[in-house]
């Protein structure tokens, strides 16, 4: 991470943020006019619009609204000659009038940064505190932001970060290859009630860990553990080739004879021994999990939030070398905006499950049509794990 210092202009001073976010490619201005097709280019200006400077931008009749794309609705006087579109979005209404202005747009529209109410540079500094793990309190606190405005911040860089995983190449989060180890291990994330007690529930999770350099990791929330759970993990996380070090338990048996994989699958067993006579040992995953568990508060530790942790997890892992580098870049290659990441998500999971009180109030640094359904709740770990 680079050092505040580094960072400080782009973190307090809401012009230069916004400067960094388009020299970075997370905002993109338009290069090209929707409207009359003819290049554009963004200046800076105090409206914060890119606009066609074309004189005969203004007498083309726009085909969607230039704000958001909504649909537009005509208007027509008496004499039915066409006086004015309006854009049909009930968040938006921006209108069009016959006499006629050239396009012009936020230069916002369509980056991660749309509909912001926050500053841009706060928007910095809460994902430097983020990726810093800082409190969302301690973060309230150094920003000024409120805390539930950085918890709900907090709660959006989670989801981009998912994203960019969900996004990613297949085998940019795949373990082993020939000559490496893979440990595999099954844990159980509890949850107590009220914090207190024993625990009452639990989801499993298996986790995969690449011995050796970077750690990578693989965590996926699990139904139960059986071989038909954890061997199509397998396949899809680790490379063919490689050693894979696993308990005796029964779900691990057709390891060594998955096809095509050339597995070679050596166990141990837990209760007798840490390490084999071999050898072979599991002790890198069985440390993870501590790390883990550490970083999953225990009123998360439900189906989809469980696993939106999990996932920042593997993220974190994988970049740990780089990670404020590698969450811009990240940001400037999202398809999505949090919005829409809130929404996708919804749609991939179906089932009803509880939602911590805590997140469950509705996103007012965010405009009106993000006021995020904070049910969204998961499931198991549906089909979706497969994706990565
Ligand atoms: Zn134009
Ligand atoms: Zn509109």
């Amino acid at each position: 991470m680079p050092s505040f210092d580094e960072l400080r202009p782009v973190l307090t001073d809401n012009d230069k943020a916004q400067e960094f976010f388009i020299k970075k490619g997370v905002i993109c201005p338009p290069t090209v006019c929707p409207r009359c097709t003819r290049p554009i280019a963004y200046t800076p200006n105090q409206r914060n619009t890119v606009r066609c400077r074309a004189a005969a931008c203004r007498f083309i009749i726009p085909s969607k609204c230039d704000k958001c794309d909504g649909p537009m609705a005509e208007y027509h006087d008496d004499t039915g000659e066409l006086r004015s579109k309006v854009c049909q979005n009930s968040s938006c209404h921006w209108t069009w009038r016959v006499k006629g202005t050239g396009y012009e747009c936020s230069v916002l529209k369509g980056s991660v940064l749309q509909n912001v109410k926050i500053r841009k540079d706060q928007v910095l500094w809460l994902a430097y505190l983020w990726l810093l793990k800082v409190p969302a309190r301690t973060a309230s606190h150094i920003t000024g932001v409120s805390e539930g405005t950085v918890g709900r911040w907090y709660r959006h860089f989670r989801r981009m970060v998912i994203e960019m995983v969900l996004q990613a190449d297949k085998e940019d989060y795949m373990l082993g290859g020939p000559g490496r180890i893979v440990e595999g291990d099954e844990g159980k994330f509890g949850r107590r009630k009220y914090n207190r007690g024993r625990c009452v529930n639990a989801d499993w999770v298996f986790g995969m860990v690449e011995r050796g350099g970077e750690r990578k990791l693989a965590l996926i929330v699990i139904p139960d553990r059986k071989a038909n759970t954890l061997l199509p993990l397998i396949m899809s996380f680790v490379r063919p080739g490689t050693q894979i070090n696993t308990d005796k338990h029964g779900g691990y048996n057709k390891i060594k004879d998955l096809e095509g994989y050339n597995y070679e699958h050596r166990t141990l067993c837990h209760k007798y021994e840490f390490v084999a006579q071999d050898g072979t040992h599991t002790q890198t995953i069985k440390g993870n999990w501590r790390v883990l568990k550490k970083n999953v508060p225990e009123s998360q530790r439900e189906g989809s939030n469980l696993q939106e942790y999990l996932y920042e997890c593997m993220w974190r892992r994988k970049h740990a070398k780089h990670l404020w580098k590698s969450f811009i870049e990240g940001l400037a290659c999202l398809r999505y905006r949090p919005e829409d990441i809130d929404r996708l998500w919804e749609m991939r999971e179906d089932r009803e499950e509880s939602w911590s009180p805590e997140e469950s109030s509705v996103d007012d640094s965010l405009d009106a049509n993000s006021s995020v359904s904070d049910d969204d709740s998961l499931s198991e770990p549906s089909s979706d794990y497969m994706v990565i």
